[in-house]
């Protein structure tokens, strides 16, 4: 076996590696981390992938805007520091406009008070002082 042969096994090998690490840091949000670990250094590439902290942009996660820890996405309230997290949703934003598509015809046609209630009430109006 030429030496070009054994660049290629290696290379090969090391690749798969890479691989290992690259499954194993994906877990952690650091899938690139532990390919290149797993690549130059294999079995203890794979347990320093294993021992760094995970990477939580990459795992759904984002920063509470009051205490800045890393939460689900979807938490409604912090389990940190029990903010209430108040986001802007497709969901949200489309009960929002609800109310304002239902005030618009009450403004095109105002209804005095007094008018509405008094006949159901059957009283006269009170003279304003
Ligand atoms: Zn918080």
């Amino acid at each position: 076996m030429d030496s070009f042969f054994l660049f290629l096994v290696a290379l090969i090998i090391a690749l798969i590696l890479g691989g290992i690490g690259a499954f194993i840091g994906s877990f952690k949000g650091r899938a690139s981390t532990g390919f290149w670990l797993g690549f130059f250094l294999a079995p203890i590439g794979w347990i320093i992938t294993v021992l760094l902290p995970a990477n939580p942009a990459n795992l759904g996660k984002v920063q509470c805007p009051y205490c800045r820890e890393w939460i689900d996405e979807d938490a409604v309230i912090c389990p940190h520091c029990r903010s209430h997290i108040e986001k802007e949703t497709e969901e949200e934003e489309e009960e929002k406009k609800e109310p304002e598509e239902k005030e618009e015809p009450e403004e095109a046609e105002p209804v005095e008070e007094e008018e509405f209630i008094l006949p159901f009430l059957n009283r006269k109006p009170k003279p304003k002082p």
